[in-house]
């Protein structure tokens, strides 16, 4: 029962042998694609019953499939921040009681953090961003001032800065004009169209993401591909409209589903697939207070915004045909291993004096090796609600993603085995006193490790 407290710098440091031979000694590309909004339940090899993923399915029967695969926020900002830095963001100020930033917000990323595309510059890495930032507009917090070479796409969500006559439905909106959210689409920093036409974004993210992967297939390269669909509200090219049984939302994870086809045929193209890590997730659960507009956690309870299974498992797949074994694991993963994964591919030591978060998944990818056990924080804001230990889950605090002012505190704190239990509705505090003694220990060593990151949303 006793599970020893291993945290990633042990295994780090002997892993990353293990991976730069596991590539020929050739840097390996990587590829983030990063859906906004999508739910656990919401692709076929999730489990969706009406929303068609066929090329997502390919990518998880050719590669491996993670059945617990965390996001480590709740919602947009500190999600992407922590992917990006792989550190929990309560460490760099990304995250608060204002959740995520706004189009007047001053705060963003602090030009101090390393970001995955600063940290594989050493190795000459080209680094290209597409799609969602929503890490800063002011100078030091944008995409060219965290190691990105190009830019393209919107600096924050798609539902900011609406029409000041716009209706707000309590639940998304139906039928959202095109034209009804001031959001510019800028390029290397600049404008290039305001509103942009966000009918045709996933599209053009696309042939973005396409045109910079054949550019670069003769040297080492990062593509952040931050789609902004499916968060409301949604909107589809003209070839997905009304395509979809599960309507406008449907349509648009279908056309983000074509859009990972694409990018996938384009690596396979250019001969470069079996050196490119492929790496598919979502920043979050999905948007339930949207209705019909918003996703499924499939049976994970609750959605964005909370730390109940729904707001932060989510799906998680790995493709890099012929060296992936293909397959499904339930190992604990979650977005801050990738930084530590892909520098360990690129053949470049963590930072120095950086805390990290993450490990490197190259022995569970590569040699199908078991991870050591580890913990995983459940933060909502700044606030540590939830920790996970093997297949145990204790809350100290819980609040529903939206709609609940105050959180409600538990003492003792609630218990549940994710293994029985995933949808989280039976508590057995009562009977496992041990497990919860454990896991307060755990959490303890944490706090003393954080050094909270000057507040960056307030
Ligand atoms: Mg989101």
């Amino acid at each position: 029962m006793k599970m020893p407290l291993l945290f990633h710098t042990v295994p780090l440091v002997v892993l990353m042998a293990v991976c730069a031979t596991a590539v020929g000694g050739e840097a390996v590309n990587v590829v983030v694609i990063f859906a906004d909004d999508l739910g656990y339940g919401d692709l076929g090899c999730y489990g969706s019953p009406t929303i068609r993923t066929p090329q997502l399915d390919r990518m998880a029967a050719e590669g491996l499939r993670f059945t617990d695969f965390y996001s480590a926020a709740e919602v947009c900002t500190p999600s992407r921040a922590a992917l990006l830095t792989g550190r929990y963001p309560i460490r760099s100020g990304m995250c608060g009681h204002r959740r995520v930033l706004f189009a007047d917000s001053p705060g963003g990323l602090p030009p101090a953090e390393i970001t995955l595309a600063e940290a594989l510059k050493p190795r000459g890495y080209a680094t290209m961003h597409i799609g969602k930032w929503h890490l800063g507009i002011h100078a030091g917090g944008r995409p060219l001032d965290q190691g990105f070479d190009r830019s393209f796409g919107l600096p924050y969500s798609n539902d900011m800065d609406a029409r000041p006559d716009l209706p707000r439905g309590a639940s998304g909106w139906p039928d959202p004009p095109h034209d009804g959210w001031n959001v510019p689409l800028l390029r290397d920093g600049q404008v290039v169209e305001q509103p942009a036409d966000q009918t045709t974004l996933t599209r053009r993210y696309t042939e973005a993401a396409v045109g910079f992967i054949r550019e670069h297939k003769d040297r080492p390269f990062f593509l952040y591909l931050a789609h902004t669909f499916p968060h409301v509200p949604l909107f589809a090219s003209a070839a997905f409209q009304g395509q979809s049984r599960a309507g406008i939302y449907g349509d648009a994870v279908e056309e983000l589903d074509w859009s990972v086809g694409q990018v996938l045929s384009a690596l396979s193209n250019a001969g470069i697939a079996e050196r490119t890590l492929v790496f598919f997730t979502s920043d979050n659960g999905p948007w339930l207070i949207m209705g019909d507009q918003g996703g499924s956690a499939g049976l994970l309870r609750d959605g964005k915004g909370s730390t109940w299974e729904g707001g932060m498992r989510v799906p998680g797949i790995a493709w890099m045909p012929g060296r992936i074994r293909p397959g499904v694991t339930s190992e604990l993963a979650h977005t801050m291993d990738l930084l530590p994964t892909a520098l360990a591919l690129a053949g470049i030591a963590p930072p120095d004096g950086v805390t990290l978060d993450g490990a490197d998944l190259s022995p569970l990818l590569f040699e199908s090796q078991a991870l050591p056990p580890r913990p995983f924080f459940y933060y909502r804001g700044d606030q540590l609600f939830a920790c996970r230990l093997g297949p145990w889950k204790a809350h100290f605090l819980t609040q529903t993603g939206y709609g609940q002012p105050q959180p409600e505190q538990h003492d003792p704190p609630l218990l549940f085995h994710l293994g029985r239990d995933p949808s989280e509705k039976r508590n057995v505090a009562a009977s496992h006193s041990d497990v919860l003694t454990q896991i307060q220990e755990v959490v303890q060593a944490h706090r003393q490790g954080v050094v909270p990151g000057a507040p960056q949303l307030q």
